[in-house]
């Protein structure tokens, strides 16, 4: 096997027994990157050399015995994270040349624990939206099939996992842009419970909803990396003072006992496509066989999560993004007329429709005479929502559904129809409203060749329920060994 083409877990073995080093394998895994990168644009800035500096670090690590399972483990970090005097651009013409003076608690984390840095991923635009193609910058393409989306917004942290351009990566995931984007292109990704992970220096889309979580090639590989980035954090005043536990370990036990709730609002849904559906019901029947029990769900108010999302979100959007007005970060345009007039070129020139079109539906939705017909309304509305879930996981251990209605669909398919687009969440979104942790692994094939994957959801701080039936489940299955062909 080539050395690209490792999962985080073996590499690590390799480099503890000392059959390779870091150098080798961050300079194999840059090689790739030269090989394909210019098919899948899958990152926005790439940095090799602060990758071998990191990586002979990580070998002189080593060979004074210090080594963690991420110790010289080539990562990509989606392009809202920030890192110290690498530029994160959120794949916004406004932050375009924007370079932080500081290091998100991930990064530090990340850092701590020996990793390397290859490179920032593509994204879209402020993590808005659902196939790459909002980057103001670029558009990624699905390795899978180079004229379909990667999925989104974390798509080119996706990409490069499936293009092993990388051994593993974070996203972020607001409605579903680690889920989704991780079933599209046949890899693993988790969201974590809201507040298991930092989110300081985290560029904010919103707030209540935003999660970093890893996108790897298997469920242990995205165990580790789980088990690095979580914990309490001082800097964020939302992380949740709780234990983190060795996800690994409970991973190996058997799914006896263990109940899984099918929601049937998830399962008669217009629009769900056959071929994820057979691979749905496919993973149902072998989930049965490892002794899993299933039993019926009521989610009542799952119908109303994208209409209160959308309300939601951009609300919280709107309120985020007024920060880059030309004088804090990023870009300025100046103006002939005064401040407001500088305000507006910026403001106009520096963001890309969908972020527009966004940050007017939440000044919409948060003006004094339609706040409480809108936000306060959705705010109430995603209250039933998480007591639906909590109800729910009173009948089982976790959930199971879909990731998204369909496989990756055509570039160009759906950007003119942003409610056909918003419609790609409708299974991810309401975990992130009611602030539970979801996976998704994958599950099959389409008849056309490109990856589905099937979605876990459990109670609030219960990731080892999803990683144990993820892992038991991938045990029995080959769907993550099949690789593109690129
Ligand atoms: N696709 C959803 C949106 O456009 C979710 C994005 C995300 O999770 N960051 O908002």
């Amino acid at each position: 096997m080539k050395l690209h083409e490792l999962t985080l877990s073996k590499a690590h073995e390799l480099l503890r027994t000392k059959e390779i080093s870091s150098v080798e394998l961050t300079r194999a895994v840059l090689d790739r990157i030269d090989g394909v990168e210019a098919k899948v644009e899958a990152f926005i800035t790439l940095t090799p050399e602060t990758a071998l500096a990191m990586a002979e670090e990580a070998d002189q690590a080593i060979s004074r015995g210090e080594i963690t399972p991420l110790t010289g483990i080539p990562i990509a970090v989606k392009d809202l994270i920030c890192t110290q005097g690498i530029r994160t651009t959120c794949a916004s013409k406004i932050l375009e040349n924007f370079i932080p003076p500081y290091d998100a608690t991930v990064i530090t984390r990340l850092s701590k624990a020996g990793a390397v840095l290859v490179g920032k991923a593509n994204m879209d635009e402020f993590a808005m939206g659902s196939s790459n193609e909002n980057s103001g910058l670029k558009i990624t393409r699905n390795p899978w099939n180079l004229e379909c989306v990667p999925g989104g917004s974390s798509g080119g942290s996706a990409a490069a996992v499936a293009a092993d351009m990388c051994l593993g990566a974070l996203g972020s995931d607001t409605g579903g842009s680690i889920r989704q984007p991780a079933s599209h292109c046949g890899i693993v990704g988790i969201k974590p419970t809201y507040g298991r992970v930092s989110r300081f220096g985290l560029v904010a889309f919103a707030s209540s909803l935003d999660q970093i979580g890893p996108l790897a090639k298997t469920v242990e590989d995205a165990a580790l990396l789980l088990e690095v980035i979580s914990g309490h954090d001082p800097k964020d005043s939302t992380s949740a003072p709780v234990e983190v536990p060795r996800f690994s370990g409970p991973m190996k036990e058997n799914l006896k006992g263990c109940k899984i709730g099918l929601p049937k609002e998830f399962f008669n849904t217009q629009g769900l496509d056959p071929d994820v559906s057979e691979s749905v019901h496919r993973a149902i029947r072998t989930l049965k066989d490892l002794g899993a029990e299933f039993v019926e769900v009521a989610l009542p108010h799952a119908e109303y999560a994208v209409a209160v999302y959308y309300i939601l979100a951009p609300s919280e959007a709107s309120s985020n993004l007024a920060r880059y007005d030309g004088v804090k970060y990023g870009l300025r345009k100046e103006g002939q007329d005064g401040l407001a007039d500088m305000y507006r070129k910026t403001r106009s020139g520096g963001f890309g429709q969908e972020v527009k079109r966004r940050i007017i539906l939440g000044t919409y939705a948060l003006s004094s005479g339609y706040y409480d017909a809108y936000y306060n309304k959705a705010s109430q509305v995603r209250t039933l929502i998480s007591r639906d879930y909590a109800e729910a996981f009173g009948h089982c251990h976790a959930i199971l559904s879909p990731v998204a209605p369909t496989p990756a669909f055509r570039i160009g398919e759906k950007t003119e129809d942003p409610l056909t687009m918003y419609l790609s969440d409708i299974y991810t979104l309401s975990a992130n409203l009611a602030g539970i942790p979801g996976m998704s692994v994958p599950c099959g094939f389409s008849a056309r060749g490109l990856p589905i994957g099937v979605q876990l959801l459990s109670g609030h701080f219960n990731e080892a329920v999803l990683l144990k039936i993820g892992y038991q489940f991938q045990q029995a299955t080959n769907y993550h060994m099949q690789k593109p062909a690129l």
